[in-house]
């Protein structure tokens, strides 16, 4: 089959049983239908349909020599750099026509179980280990195009270090089972962006697992009996792309798992019941380098967008005179490009792994990562500064077409724009920023890779400094 079009998505999609829990109601009927997803599915779809774009079908897709079909890009496992600069373009086109604003686009997971299929060797002949199962799974996903979403996480519940769960009913999903036909899961995983709204759901015991019920990996359809999500409070404001341009079109939604004595048969475990691999693998694969070079590849796409919305609201009410407004867009141009100098820097210093695959340079892309969290909440802050009233002085779609209009006219006009233009301007830098969705987005990409603190700690502890502190001892002759 290959890659599918956005209609077969959606008909795909709408054919699961998923078990979907939303504002105290078990979803009914078509998911695409349902006012908190149709938005978000619509935006998914149109991205499936971009690959069946002529012009953009080389692009965006590859010719698989075993399947012998076009293969969505985010699949391709890259053994040169053109390659590798082949699946970043893919990236971008997908992240431009989003915005930059879905972060769970398909092609993130896709990169994900690339990147596993491309690391397997790590788990051969190892205890309690099917790197054949992800191949499978690699495969099946290839030739389906399959969507995922994945829970990496435990419950919020008692995050002290010398906290032990030692409830009698888990919190913390862990195997409770293990019989002829598989493991038995049950207890909660957080926190699954789009959950419900994919095919599949992979699941993994993401940092420093001490416990083997909780050691293990696995991936498995959305409507597989036992799984719920339950959803928070949708973002969507409405359908109005006047009042509400981002979260009508992008409302990502986030969901908690919960797996009720779920079996998970034994040809979708990767692994279970082993420490070691569970704390390994996401370290030693290629999952950081290759997650990481999608996720910067759309960041740099998103503050791009942001530049755009700063610009037009200083264009908008005449304020690019003030040197705080020129140094406040001055940081967003200086973060941009420092994001695209590190993308561009991993790429040329990519290696070939083991395993034969170009994989991106990491220490650029975990510099970057370091760095989207803290500059992320300060675009959102600047572009609340500069709008300053305005970004509350909202009229809505439907103001337009009442009595209102001319006073409206005559007092929300821009320096250069009528006022319907100003006041969608307007609200777009809400929407980004100060609305429910654009709060969030804040929240997002402040925990996108993990807690930013940990991650601090991360580059810290592996940063080769040794060669620095031998330069300044040599200065001083230390004898110690
Ligand atoms: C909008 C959104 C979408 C998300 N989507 C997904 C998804 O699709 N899939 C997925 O798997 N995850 C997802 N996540 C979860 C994300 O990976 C986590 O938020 C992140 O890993 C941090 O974990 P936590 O939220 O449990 O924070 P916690 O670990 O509970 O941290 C809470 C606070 O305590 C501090 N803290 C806790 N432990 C330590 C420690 N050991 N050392 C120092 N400080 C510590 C942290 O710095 C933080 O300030 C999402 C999160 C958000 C906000």
């Amino acid at each position: 089959m290959g890659t599918i079009t956005g209609k077969e998505f959606i008909e795909r999609i709408d054919r699961l049983n998923t078990d979907i829990w939303i504002d105290g109601k078990q979803m009914e009927g078509k998911i695409s239908e349902h006012p908190a997803f149709k938005g978000i599915l619509q935006s998914k779809a149109s991205l499936y349909d971009l690959q069946m774009e002529k012009q953009l079908k080389s692009k965006l897709t590859y010719l698989s020599d075993d399947l012998g079909e076009p293969i969505g890009l985010s699949f391709l496992q890259p053994k040169t750099k053109k390659e590798l600069k082949k699946r970043r373009t893919m990236i971008e086109q997908w992240a431009k026509h989003t915005n930059g604003m879905m972060g769970r686009s398909p092609d993130y997971m896709n990169t994900v179980v690339m990147a596993f299929a491309s690391s397997t060797s790590l788990l051969e002949g190892r205890k309690n280990c099917f790197p054949e199962n992800i191949q499978t799974l690699y495969e099946r996903a290839k030739k389906q195009d399959l969507s995922f979403t994945h829970t990496f996480i435990t419950p919020q519940v008692n995050r002290s270090q010398f906290h032990f769960d030692s409830s009698t009913e888990p919190i913390s999903a862990k195997v409770i089972d293990r019989n002829e036909n598989g493991i038995i899961i049950q207890g909660a995983r957080l926190l699954a962006t789009q959950g419900g709204l994919t095919d599949e759901v992979l699941v993994y015991s993401a940092g420093g697992v001490i416990d083997e019920d909780l050691a293990y990996a696995f991936s498995i359809p959305s409507d597989t009996i036992g799984l719920k999500f339950i959803c928070r409070e949708s973002f969507v404001g409405g359908d109005s792309t006047f009042d509400y341009p981002l979260s009508s079109r992008y409302e990502e939604m986030d969901t908690i798992l919960v797996f009720d004595h779920v079996l998970v048969p034994w040809n979708r475990v990767f692994f279970y019941d082993n420490i070691e691999a569970s704390n390994q693998f996401l370290l030693q694969s290629s999952f950081q380098s290759f997650a990481s070079h999608q996720v910067i590849t759309r960041q740099i796409v998103k503050t791009e967008f942001v530049l755009g919305v700063a610009e037009l609201l200083v264009e908008t009410i005449n304020v690019s005179e003030y040197q705080h407004i020129q140094e406040k867009l001055a940081e967003v141009i200086i973060g941009l490009e420092t994001m695209k100098a590190l993308l561009a820097k991993s790429e040329i210093d990519a290696k070939l792994d083991e395993e034969g695959y170009m994989r991106p340079s990491m220490l650029p892309l975990q510099v970057a990562s370091n760095i989207f969290p803290k500059i992320y909440p300060r675009f959102s802050e600047i572009i609340e500064i500069v709008g300053a009233s305005g970004m509350v002085s909202l009229p809505t779609e439907k103001d337009f077409f009442s009595a209102i209009r001319t006073d409206l006219d005559q007092y929300l006009q821009g320096a250069n724009k009528n006022a319907e233009d100003r006041v969608k301007i307007f609200r777009l830098a809400w929407d980004l920023t100060m609305s429910s969705f654009g709060t969030r987005q804040t929240q997002y990409e402040r925990y996108f890779f993990g807690d930013p603190i940990r991650l601090s700690s991360q580059l810290y502890s592996t940063y080769p400094k040794e060669q620095y502190v031998k330069q300044i001892s040599e200065f001083l002759e230390l004898n110690s």
